[in-house]
Parts: structure tokens; sequence; C-alpha cells
């Protein structure tokens, strides 16, 4: 085995057995205390919730469990079968190294890649989402919905692959340089269609129905500066019975989004605290930070896949022919093998980010208090929402640094009462 192939073996197998490691130490933690409702959740909620959240918690860690085996293993038997070299040289032979080819051989192997992951998305909507109760998705949605991806991998994915491509042509040596800029641009304006232009595709936004809620929805949104017009209903219930809210998109497009099911749950003064932590993350620049380092990671990847491209042992350590730096052809197979195990490393950083992704749920958790002048309609939310969606309060703390972007529910009642 060349020794680049036993660094990336090391690599798919430690992120593996930590994963499993982790979920295990978690599944412990939680079954360890299934006794009684745990001292610090008693008054959050009830024994049945409780009995509940902690069946939804192991059942999705279980499945999880045999989700990330089998991608481990299809990992494995994908990049030292030699079975990518081999699909490499056939569809060249087929179909030439021209660049319309290349993005081809591209975008088909992404497209057959992502075809095992369905058995398990099918399996986790319509069974273990359903088995609790959450599952609203009809077989035509989901299909429909996968069919809708395609679509769009189509007109956007195979035309930019293809551009990264020429610029190798059109640009040389600092090609990674141009691709990078190319992406970076394509991203921005993803971000500004997005919600204008594809989330629609998937889900129906409709403004807030007049009466008492816009109206004092309104009213907030207008002491924070937030445009009232900005905020919407989506039909999340379409899919699922999970709730939720977010803030995305920038400029005339931004928006922020209010499941359908969230409305059904939450009283009118605790759904103003929820916009008020929304327009928190708006006012405080969350996503336009999380949006630089996302965007401060690009060159980073296309200047590792131009080394990658130029290194003999990498295309040898998975069976690639090499043939000569500058040709587009030799690029495709570092993307493929980059984008295989960029995985393995990004796993490592997930901490990190979610220290610093935690951080700003605080912040906006901090601005809504401000704006309600007072933290207890945002405590009610937030129980009713870990409630509803069965969350497990009371994750393995390693476990959860690698995992929840989100603070706990405890963690973040006790950052609102001290602030308090
Ligand atoms: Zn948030």
């Amino acid at each position: 085995m060349q020794p680049f192939a036993t660094i990336a073996l090391v690599l798919i197998l430690a992120r593996a057995t930590t994963e499993l490691w982790l979920s295990r130490l978690n599944q412990r933690h939680v079954r360890a205390q299934t006794n009684e409702v745990p001292p610090p959740i008693r008054e959050i909620i009830d024994e049945p919730t409780y009995r509940r959240s902690v069946d939804y918690t192991l059942a999705k860690s279980r499945f999880e469990d045999i989700a990330n085996l089998f991608d481990a293993g299809l990992l494995i038997a994908l990049l030292f079968s030699g079975v990518l070299a081999w699909a490499f040289e056939r569809f060249s032979a087929s179909f030439s190294t021209s660049i319309l080819a290349m993005a081809g051989f591209l975008f088909v192997t992404g497209i057959a890649l992502s075809i095992p992951g369905l058995p398990f998305a099918w399996y986790a909507q319509f069974k273990l989402e359903e088995r609790f109760g959450f599952n609203t998705t009809t077989t035509r949605t989901w299909v429909l919905d996968r069919m809708k991806g395609f679509l769009l991998a189509v007109l956007l994915g195979y035309p930019l692959l293809a551009l990264v491509l020429k610029l190798i042509e059109w640009t040389g040596v600092n090609w990674w340089l141009w691709a990078a800029a190319l992406v970076i641009a394509f991203q921005l304006l993803l971000l500004f269609v997005a919600p204008a232009i594809i989330m629609p595709l998937f889900n129906k936004f409709t403004r807030l129905p007049e009466g008492v809620l816009r109206e004092r929805l309104s009213a907030l949104a207008q002491c924070t500066d937030f445009p009232t017009r900005s905020i919407q209903v989506m039909d999340g219930s379409k899919r699922s019975r999970h709730s939720n809210a977010f803030f995305t998109g920038f400029g005339r497009f931004r928006k922020i989004v209010l499941f359908d099911t969230l409305i059904m749950q939450l009283t009118e003064r605790e759904l103003e605290s929820v916009l008020a932590h929304e327009i928190g993350h708006y006012k405080k620049r969350h996503v336009l930070k999380l949006l630089g380092v996302s965007i401060a990671g690009v060159p980073v990847a296309f200047a590792a896949i131009a080394w990658l491209a130029r290194q003999q042992w990498f295309y040898r350590a998975f069976g690639f022919e090499h043939q000569g730096s500058l040709a587009a052809a030799n690029a495709v197979p570092a993307m493929l093998l980059f984008a295989l195990l960029a995985g393995t490393i990004s796993f490592w950083v997930s901490p990190v980010v979610h220290i610093w992704s935690r951080r700003f749920e605080y912040a906006a958790d901090a601005f809504a208090r401000a704006a309600m002048g007072e933290a207890q309609p945002l405590i009610r939310a937030l129980r009713k929402l870990s409630e509803k969606n069965l969350s497990n309060l009371i994750p393995h703390p390693l476990y959860s640094s690698f995992y929840y972007s989100h603070p706990t529910l405890l963690e973040r009642e006790r950052a609102l009462r001290i602030a308090a």
C-alpha cells in the first residue's frame, strides 16, 4: 500500500471509530438516567415526554451508527478497490478528456455516489420519524424533492464544474485562485437568489396572516429596524411536525422564516421572542461572519486541490495515472478525491466551529431578552421547542461538542438568567 493510501485509511477509520465511540458514550450517558427524570430538567419536562425523548434519541443514535459505518465502508471500498480510477479511464476513453466530458465525469460520479444514501434517507423519514409521529412527508413529496435537487444540480452544479475546469485551460498555473474567485462569486449569488428562487421550489412562503400576531411582530420588527415584509411563514408541516425558525439571505432578499408548525405551537409572546432572537442574528451580522469564514475556506481548498493535482504519489495511491500537471483532466481525480476525503479532516474541526456558532446563539438570545424586556417568553419558547421536538436535553458534553451547533436548553436558560 502506498504511504498516502495508508494515511487516508487511517483518517477514515479514525473518524468512523471516533463517531461510533462518541455515539456509544452518549447512548450510555442517556441510558444511565432513564430511571427517573434527571433533577436539572425535572421542572422542564414531564415524565412521559422525557421517556419519549430518550427513546427517540436512542433510536436515532443507533440508526446513525449504522449509516456512519456504511458510509465509512463505502468510502474505503471506493478508494481502495480501484473502481474510481477504472471508471475514470473508461469514461475518458468513451467521452474524451474534453472539459465538458470531464465535468460530466465529476457530475455523474457525484450523482452515483449519492444513490447509496437514498435508502437511508428514506428509512429515516418514513420509518424513524414516522414512528415518533414527526413524519408528514408523502412519498410523492419525497420523490419530487429529490428530482428537484437533481435538476438544480444539472442546472447549477454541472456548468460550475465545467467553468472551473475551463479556468485551468485559460489561466494556467494560478488557475486555483481564479477557480476560488468563481466559486465565491457563485456562493454569493446563491445567497441572494436562494431565498427568492430556490427555496420557493420546495416550500410555500406567505406573509403572516393579518391579525394580532402580525401587528405584534411588526411592532417588534419596527422598533428593531427590521423590514416587516421580510417576515414569512413557511409550510414546514408539509414534511415534518418538527418546528423551527431561521434567518437567511442578504440585502433585499433577506428574510426571517417561521415554520407554520412553530406558529401552531407557540403563544404570540413566545413567537415574538423567537423573532427577536432571529433579528438578533441579523443585527449582529452573524450570517455575514459565517459567510466570511466559508469564503476564506474556498481558496484554501482550491490551493490544496491544485497542489495535490501536481503530486504523483497522490494519484498512484488510488490507482490513477498522472497526466501532466496542467491538464484539466489531471485536476479531476484531485477534485474527486479531495471531496471524498475532506470530511475526514473537517470532522475534527467541528468542535471549534461549534464553540463559535454557540457564541452567536448566546448573543442572539441576549439580544432577544433586551428587545423583549424580559427573558421569560424566550425561555418558555425554547422549552416548548425542546419538548415538541423531543430534543435530548442531557447530551454527553463531549458528544454535544462535536454535534451540537446550539447550546443545550439548560445552558441557554442559565445564560439568560445570569444576564437577567
Ligand atoms: Zn439562533
